[in-house]
């Protein structure tokens, strides 16, 4: 994983940015395809959202035997996935273990981070320039820069007066906090926070929670996985990850076929119970109309603010901590013992809607007249989405056109795959496609191929430059557009609208429909890359 210390730039056939899940496999599929290829990656490690993310809890949502590679059947089998929900340090070995199995490690230079990219009309190359000064050249570049990496860091007043120990759970010590005896505020009731927050009140001396939004949260119910289980899915994989590719959100959530209005009251409710008895985000699975439906949604969002409200001992707490807004306009969260958390005596729950936090100080935090003394301040407060870890990078096009100034008014891509002016510019999960709104691994594992394959093409008819045509990326927009209002997903103010960043503009970014977008994508193949200029 060594740096390049000659002063010339490196000469690649393609430049990948990032070694999370995405960047792996990119990497992986174009040198079995016999690309000399290679990742970039700021951290001092692989995993991405895996090695970033360390906060106690941190664990995903999905369960792991569909949170995983589907691309290499052995490798599918080999693996045993011990819990249902994977903890971080476990998804971490399987990144590290798709590193060693596929001899990766010599292709990917860590502790590297891409600072400028820039593309040239002449030699259709791209230039890569990294903080360090490092340059490459490549004839493609490959953002797998992560939709989830770039921290969202609120300015506040007196930010850096605090004279405690910052945290934020996107950028977790890798030795770990030791919070016993300590006082401690968090910001944000995010995922991260929910998952964190029943780990740090069981240490912490006490833990104050500032809440600018309640969220919709079901217990996770995790569980060792049964032998006999796994052993059931692995001798059944292929047709079941068909199965899974066939899914709105491209993994298993036992959707059903029915819409609420097809139900009579009692199977509304059994249905419900038989939801929070499976947990977590199988939610998303209650009625087929779920997303569609304000009536179907109203349903479950009020079965589950019942639930919430059953296990809180206080009533006002339990009313800070029930959401009002649609179920699953923004990404439901699954915990455990989350609400449980707030009725130990060393928690206290501050509710900051009307009444914003106005400035940090030395010791603590001020919310109006009142002030907060703790020793260690966590930020839980999420990711610039989708959109932030490309502006963090000087993407130039042609003529020399910025990135983030084309999407000044909002990302504008073909198939979140592409965007008009950018030749050769790849990116694995932008703004566009489905992404967040799905099992993240079968999306990336999707477009890498995409990418891979269109590549070969144009090795196939000797082709240098491909580029989205700005009809097609617009056409695109608007349809991704026109199926998001056509859904509930517009009803708050969630990440997926870029409503978390201060002037960040309110568009909606990913695409909803793992089928269908993927129907596109092959017909956008099978014509020779319709929508695409190529020469
Ligand atoms: P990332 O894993 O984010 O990797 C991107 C990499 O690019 C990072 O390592 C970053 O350091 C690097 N990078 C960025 N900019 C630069 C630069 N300029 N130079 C060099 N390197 C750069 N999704 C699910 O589907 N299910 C889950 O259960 C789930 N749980 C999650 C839990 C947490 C805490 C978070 C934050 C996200 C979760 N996600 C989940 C989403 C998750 O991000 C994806 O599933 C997936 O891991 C993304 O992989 P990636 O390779 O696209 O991006
Ligand atoms: P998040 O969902 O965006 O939550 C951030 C929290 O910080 C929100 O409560 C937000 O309030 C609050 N916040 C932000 N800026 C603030 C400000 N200026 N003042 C006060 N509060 C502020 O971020 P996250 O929890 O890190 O999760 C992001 C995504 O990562 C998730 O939605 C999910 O996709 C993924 N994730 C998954 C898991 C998992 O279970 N596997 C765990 C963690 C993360 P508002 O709601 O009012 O904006």
């Amino acid at each position: 994983m060594s740096a390049n210390t000659s002063n010339s730039p490196r000469q690649l056939d393609a430049v990948i940015v990032g070694a999370g899940f995405a960047g792996l496999y990119m990497l992986q599929k174009l040198r079995s395809e016999g690309l000399n290829a290679r990742v970039l990656e700021a951290g001092e490690g692989v995993g991405g959202t895996w090695y970033w993310n360390r906060y106690p809890g941190a664990r995903c949502d999905i369960p792991s035997f569909q949170y995983s590679y589907q691309f290499d059947e052995k490798l599918e089998q080999e693996w045993e996935w011990k819990e249902r929900y994977a903890p971080q340090p476990e998804i971490l070995e399987y990144a590290n273990h798709i590193v060693d199995r596929f001899n990766l490690a010599p292709h990917i230079q860590l502790k590297t981070k891409v600072a400028e990219a820039v593309f040239s009309e002449e030699e259709n190359r791209w230039s890569i320039t990294t903080t360090g000064g490092e340059r490459f050249r490549a004839a493609y570049c490959v953002m797998a820069t992560g939709c989830l990496s770039a921290a969202n860091d609120p300015e506040f007043p007196g930010k850096d007066s605090f004279a405690g120990e910052t945290y934020h759970t996107g950028r977790w010590p890798h030795e770990g906090v030791d919070f016993s005896g300590k006082r401690v505020g968090i910001i944000g009731t995010g995922s991260s926070a929910i998952q964190s927050i029943p780990h740090i009140a069981e240490q912490a001396e006490h833990l104050y929670v500032f809440q600018r939004t309640p969220n919709y949260s079901v217990p996770a119910r995790n569980e060792s996985l049964d032998k006999d289980f796994i052993a059931d899915i692995k001798s059944r994989y292929p047709e079941y990850r068909a199965f899974t590719r066939d899914q709105l959100i491209a993994w298993d959530v036992e959707m059903n076929e029915k819409t609420a209005a097809e139900l009579t009251p009692a199977e509304l409710r059994t249905e419900c119970e038989r939801r929070w008895e499976l947990g977590g985000l199988y939610f998303y699975g209650t009625f087929a109309d779920m997303l569609l439906d304000q009536d179907s949604n109203d349903v479950v969002a009020e079965f589950v603010r019942e639930k919430i409200r059953e296990k809180i001992d206080d009533p006002v707490v339990a009313d800070a901590l029930t959401p009002t807004s649609v179920f699953g306009c923004k990404r439901v969260c699954a915990d455990t013992g989350y609400f449980e958390t707030f009725n130990r005596s060393n928690v206290s729950l501050i509710d900051i809607k009307d009444s914003p936090i106005d400035e940090i100080l030395p010791n603590g935090l001020r919310v109006g007249e009142a002030s907060y003394e703790f020793d260690a301040l966590i930020y839980a407060t999420g990711f610039d989405a989708m959109t932030g870890a490309l502006d963090r990078i000087d993407i130039r096009g042609k003529k020399g056109l910025s990135l983030k100034e084309k999407w000044l008014a909002g990302p504008r891509t073909y198939l979140g795959l592409a965007t008009a002016n950018f030749p050769n510019l790849f990116i694995v999960s932008g703004p566009g496609s489905p992404s967040v709104l799905t099992n993240m691994i079968t999306s990336i594992e999707q477009h890498v191929e995409f990418i891979s394959d269109c590549i070969g093409y144009m090795k196939a008819k000797n082709l240098s430059r491909i580029e989205a045509s700005l009809d097609a990326e617009d056409d695109w927009v608007d349809h991704v557009n026109e199926v998001a209002g056509s859904s509930l997903l517009l009803g708050c103010n969630s990440w997926y609208l870029g409503a978390n960043v201060p002037g960040k503009p309110r568009v909606f970014m990913p695409y909803l429909g793992f089928p269908p977008y993927v129907e596109k994508c092959e017909s956008v193949a099978a014509e020779g890359y319709s929508g695409f200029q190529l020469s």
